[in-house]
């Protein structure tokens, strides 16, 4: 028998680095078991957020937005740049020294809180038995509380297995070393929106199909109406209602076949990315004794504290119920952590913002105006359009608009929609706002820096109740 710790965490992502660094803070003996290796052959930690995930994703972003930035509309704000041109090569490599610095992070962070990092692969064998396996040598290592942060992967569906440089996932997508001409993405979600609109500002030619009918769900309608209304000028060909039903490859193209509302349909593409959801990734993780039950979709079965079914075992991240999210998952590794060291913590699911980094950002978090009618809560809105925001003009970024659903009574904030230039920095208003339990009057009593675009959220609390100040249709004072 090998050490014993307090804590063993299964998975170096967002959910486990955090909950292994939290638990040793708290002073608790704490190993984290990884088993991502590189291409280099490296234990890496960061899990899927740093290394094919949220950062690789928006270093591309940033990198494509900057370019366009630089092709279309510097001109147009008096910067002249002459020819400008994509270096595709260099942008992976940006992309992956941006990678590197961050994982490399997370091992620094590791031994400057005495976080034992165990190579290879972890099995619960028991409430306190952790197996770690590596090129076949195996040591079970013994532990008072056990945190699984074994994340997720990519859905695959069986019309478009992923065919080798042709028929890619999120990662593969990552990857591309020249700009495909024609791309093909199955699934308008946040993965299909965020790639899709770097490969089209790098010049591809970029068509969704999307199965279901109505575009971002989850997102307040006036905000996904708007954003749909960008991305269409921006290029992106959006189909939704398009099931894809096959495909087929020739070693250079894909043609893809789906039915919508006309009926048969089929388009080529040069490259094709599945981006249709992620799903729990648990194999190998749990003994054949080690009791842990999984939920009928395949999620570890956790309560509202990430305890699992079995006392002394958690679960947190991807792998359990609620937003697949880097920052939901960090805050439950923080959440467990503290229960596991005897204090009270508790999470608001309610308050977990999401964003999409199109350009523009679009942020939520909260109840959208939908939400409010389907469950019969009476609302009063607010809405400001940054057309009417004198530091978004400034910035040659006037898109987009903010909006605030509250309470009809109670004037509390439900819900914060946005869509706008840096709408995910924006949205953190709105995630303290439903936190502290604030009204929208609190926030149009604010004093907001001038000129800021977070005058637009300012400006949609005012026009909750009527009195936005730059906008002329308002209501009258009461
Ligand atoms: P993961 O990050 O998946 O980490 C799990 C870790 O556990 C992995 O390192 C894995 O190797 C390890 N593991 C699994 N099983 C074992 C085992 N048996 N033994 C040892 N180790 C094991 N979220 C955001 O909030 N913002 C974004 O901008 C964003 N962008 C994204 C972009 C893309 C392209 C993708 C694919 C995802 C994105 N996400 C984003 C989602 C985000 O990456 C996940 O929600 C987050 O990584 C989940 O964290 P986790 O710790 O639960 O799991
Ligand atoms: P998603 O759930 O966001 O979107 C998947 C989309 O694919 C849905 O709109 C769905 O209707 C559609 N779809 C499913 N099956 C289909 C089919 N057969 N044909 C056509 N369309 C189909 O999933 P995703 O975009 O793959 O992202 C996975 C997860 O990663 C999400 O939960 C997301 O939260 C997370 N993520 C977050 C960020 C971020 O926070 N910015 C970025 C990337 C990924």
């Amino acid at each position: 028998m090998a050490d014993k710790f307090d804590v063993i965490v299964i998975g170096a992502g967002p959910g486990g680095y955090v909950a292994a660094i939290r638990a040793a803070q708290l002073g608790l003996k704490t190993a984290c078991v990884e088993k991502w290796v590189n291409k280099e052959g490296k234990t890496v930690h960061g899990g899927t957020c740093l290394n094919v995930g949220c950062i690789p994703s928006k270093a591309l972003l940033e990198s494509s937005h900057k370019f366009v930035e630089a092709r279309d509309h510097f001109a147009e704000v008096g910067i002249n740049v002459g020819d400008v041109s994509a270096d595709i090569p260099k942008m992976l490599e940006f992309k992956n020294q941006v990678i590197a610095k961050n994982v490399g992070g997370i091992s620094a962070l590791f031994k400057a809180n005495g976080v034992t990092a165990l190579e290879g692969a972890g099995k619960v064998l028991s409430s306190k038995q952790v197996e770690v396996s590596k090129d076949g040598d195996k040591a079970v290592y013994e532990a008072e509380h056990i945190v699984i942060a074994s994340g997720s992967v990519p859905v695959e569906i069986p019309p478009t297995p992923l065919t080798e440089g042709l028929i890619v996932d999120s990662t593969g997508a990552l990857e591309f070393e020249e700009t495909p001409k024609r791309l093909g993405v199955i699934g308008a979600g946040v993965i299909g929106l965020e790639l899709g609109s770097v490969w089209s500002r790098l010049g591809s030619e970029v068509t969704v199909l999307e199965a279901m009918d109505s575009f971002l769900p989850m997102v307040d309608s006036a905000i996904a109406k708007e954003t749909q209304k960008l991305l269409k000028k921006q290029g992106l060909d959006i189909k939704m209602g398009a099931r894809v039903t096959g495909s087929e490859t020739n070693g250079k193209e894909v043609t893809v076949k789906y039915t919508d509302a006309k009926g048969e349909q089929e388009q080529v593409f040069d490259k094709l990315i599945v981006c249709v959801g992620r799903r729990p990734y648990t194999q190998g993780l749990l003994g054949e004794d080690a009791g842990v039950k999984l939920d009928e979709r395949g999620f570890i079965f956790v309560d509202d504290q990430c305890r699992t079914s079995v006392p002394g075992v958690y679960a947190i991240g991807d792998c359990v119920r609620g937003p697949m999210l880097a920052h939901k998952a960090s805050e439950e590794g923080v959440m467990v952590a503290d229960i596991i060291a005897g204090h009270k913590a508790e999470m608001n699911y309610d308050a977990i913002p999401s964003v999409i980094y199109t350009s523009p950002e679009v942020a939520w978090v909260g109840i959208t105006e939908q939400d409010a009618k389907a469950a019969g809560i009476e609302i009063k809105t607010g809405s400001f359009p940054f057309s009417a925001n004198g530091r978004a003009l400034a910035n040659h970024a006037s898109e987009g608009m903010a909006k605030i659903i509250a309470d009809a009574e109670t004037d509390r904030i439900l819900g914060m929609h946005i869509v706008g230039q840096h709408a995910g920095e924006l949205i953190a208003q709105g995630v303290i706002a439903m936190e502290f339990g604030s009204s929208a009057e609190d926030l149009a009593l604010t004093c907001y820096a001038h000129p800021t675009t977070a005058e637009a959220v300012h400006e949609a609390a005012l026009a909750v109740d009527g009195h936005a100040i730059h906008m002329a249709n308002r209501k009258k004072r009461k």
